[in-house]
C-alpha cells in the first residue's frame, strides 16, 4: 500500500501543485501522516483558482481545471480509502488492546489456577499420608481383635453333624455326645459347658449348622479334644469335632492344604515310584559281563545276594543293597526291596522222599562278611507233597562256609 500512495502523490506533485503538499508526502506513510496531509489537501485546494494563468490562454486553461478536477477526484477517492484504512487500523488497534488485556486477565487466571492446583496436590498427598496411616493402624487393630478372638476361642471346640431340631435342647445334645466322646469325664461335663450355640443362619434345607461350644475351663476342652481324635463313636455317628479357628484361620489353612497335600502326594510319589527309563546295574563280581539290564540281573543275582552291585542313577554310580532289585512297570524300570535268601548248600531231601519243595525266606539273620554287613533270610524248605518244613542245620551252615553266633 505504501508504493501505490507514494506513486499517486508523485503524479500530483508533477501538475504543480503546492510545495507544502509535496513537503508532507515525503513524510513516512503512518497513520497519522495520512491524516495529516488528507487535513493539508482539504484547505489548501481552494486557493489554487488565484494563482491561475492570465485569461489569453483560456482554452489551455480550461483543458487544465479539467485535468486538476480528475487529479482532485483522484485525491478525494484516495483520501478516502485513506480513511477507510485508518479506521480499519484503529479498529484492529482497539481490538488488539482488548485481546492484551484479555489475554492478560486469563494469564492471571491460568496463574491462580496453577497456584490452585499446587496447593490441591500438595493436600492429596498429605490426605494420601493420612490414609496409608490410618489404613496401617487398621491392619493393627483388626490383627489384635483377631489375636484376642483367637485367644478366646482356645476354650471352644466345634461339633459338626450333630442333627438339628427345631426347639432342640442344645445343652443335652452336647452333653450326651460329649459324654460318649469322653466317657472319663462323665459327671463334670454338665457344669463345664459354659455357652452353646449353632453357628449361622437356619438351613432351609434341613442341613444340620454346626454347633459351637465354650468351655468353663481349658483343661476340660482340651481333654475333649485329645479324646475327639479318631473317636469311634463320632466315627459311628457321622460326627465331627473340631478346634473353633477363626474366619481367618480357616482361610488361611483353606489356602495352605492344597500346597501341604500336594508335597505330601509328590514326597509319596518320589518314595515308592522313582521311575527310570534305563536301568544298568553293574556287578563287580560277575567279571568279565558286569553289566546288566534289570531282567538279567534279578536271575543273575537271584542266587547270589553277596555279590557288590552297582546301580547307575542320574550318571552316577550307586551302590545298591542285594535287597534291592529293579522292576520294569508300565512306564520305567522301579527299585524294589526283596527278602534275600543266604545262599547254602544243597540239604537233604524230605523225609518224605519228594523232591519236590520250595525255598522261601525264613528268619532273618545277619550276615558279616569281609565285604561288610548283608540282611538276609535263613531258606526255609517246604516240601510241596507234604507241606513239611524245614531249615539248614549246623552242619549244613558250616558246610555252606557260615560261622553261627
Ligand atoms: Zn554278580
Ligand atoms: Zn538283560
Ligand atoms: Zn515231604
Amino acid at each position: 500500500m505504501d508504493v501505490e500512495v507514494g506513486a499517486e502523490v508523485e503524479l500530483v506533485s508533477d501538475v504543480g501543485l503546492s510545495n507544502s503538499f509535496g513537503v508532507l508526502a515525503d513524510q513516512p506513510a503512518s497513520a497519522h501522516a495520512l491524516h495529516d496531509m488528507d487535513l493539508c489537501l482539504a484547505t489548501s485546494f481552494p486557493a489554487s483558482p488565484a494563482k491561475s494563468p492570465p485569461s489569453k490562454k483560456t482554452k489551455k486553461k480550461t483543458e487544465t481545471t479539467g485535468e486538476l478536477t480528475d487529479v482532485l477526484h483522484a485525491i478525494q477517492e484516495l483520501s478516502t480509502k485513506q480513511d477507510a484504512t485508518f479506521q480499519k487500523l484503529i479498529s484492529i488497534e482497539n481490538s488488539t488492546d482488548a485481546t492484551t488485556k484479555a489475554v492478560e486477565n486469563l494469564s492471571l487466571v491460568v496463574q491462580k489456577l496453577v497456584s490452585d492446583v499446587n496447593e490441591h496436590s500438595e493436600k492429596m498427598c498429605r490426605f494420601a499420608r493420612d490414609i496409608t496411616e490410618l489404613q496401617s493402624s487398621d491392619k493393627d487393630v483388626r490383627s489384635r481383635i483377631e489375636q484376642l478372638e483367637r485367644y478366646s476361642r482356645r476354650w471352644c471346640l466345634k461339633m459338626h453333624g450333630v442333627p438339628e431340631t427345631k426347639n432342640e435342647n442344645l445343652h443335652s445334645i452336647v452333653l450326651n455326645i460329649l459324654e460318649n466322646v469322653a466317657p472319663d469325664l462323665r459327671g463334670k461335663l454338665s457344669d463345664a459347658l459354659d455357652v452353646m450355640h449353632r453357628v449361622g443362619r437356619w438351613n432351609q434345607d434341613g442341613g444340620h449348622r454346626s454347633i459351637i461350644v465354650r468351655f468353663s475351663t481349658r483343661s476340660l476342652r482340651d481333654v475333649v479334644w485329645r479324646a475327639a481324635k479318631d473317636n469311634a463313636y463320632l466315627k459311628e455317628s457321622h460326627q465331627r469335632i473340631s478346634e473353633a479357628l477363626i474366619p481367618a484361620d480357616v482361610a488361611a489353612r483353606a489356602k495352605l492344604w492344597p500346597i501341604v497335600k500336594k508335597a505330601r502326594e509328590e514326597e509319596l510319589r518320589k518314595k515308592l515310584y522313582f521311575i527310570y527309563s534305563i536301568i544298568a546295574i553293574r556287578c563287580t563280581e560277575c567279571l568279565p559281563e558286569e553289566w546288566f539290564c534289570g531282567e538279567c540281573d534279578v536271575l543273575r543275582h537271584k542266587k547270589q545276594p553277596l555279590h557288590n552291585r552297582e546301580c547307575v542313577i542320574h550318571g552316577f554310580f550307586k551302590a545298591i543293597p542285594p535287597t534291592s532289585y529293579a522292576n520294569k512297570g508300565e512306564d520305567g524300570y522301579r527299585i524294589h526291596e526283596q527278602a534275600c535268601i543266604s545262599p547254602t548248600v544243597k540239604v537233604p531231601d524230605c523225609s518224605c522222599e519228594s523232591t519236590n519243595f520250595t525255598v522261601l525266606p525264613g528268619k532273618p539273620v545277619i550276615l558279616i562278611t569281609i565285604n561288610g554287613r548283608f540282611d538276609l533270610h535263613q531258606p526255609l524248605y517246604v516240601c510241596q507233597t507234604c507241606q513239611h518244613q524245614w531249615i539248614p542245620e549246623l552242619k549244613d551252615l558250616l558246610r555252606s562256609g557260615y560261622w553261627p553266633l
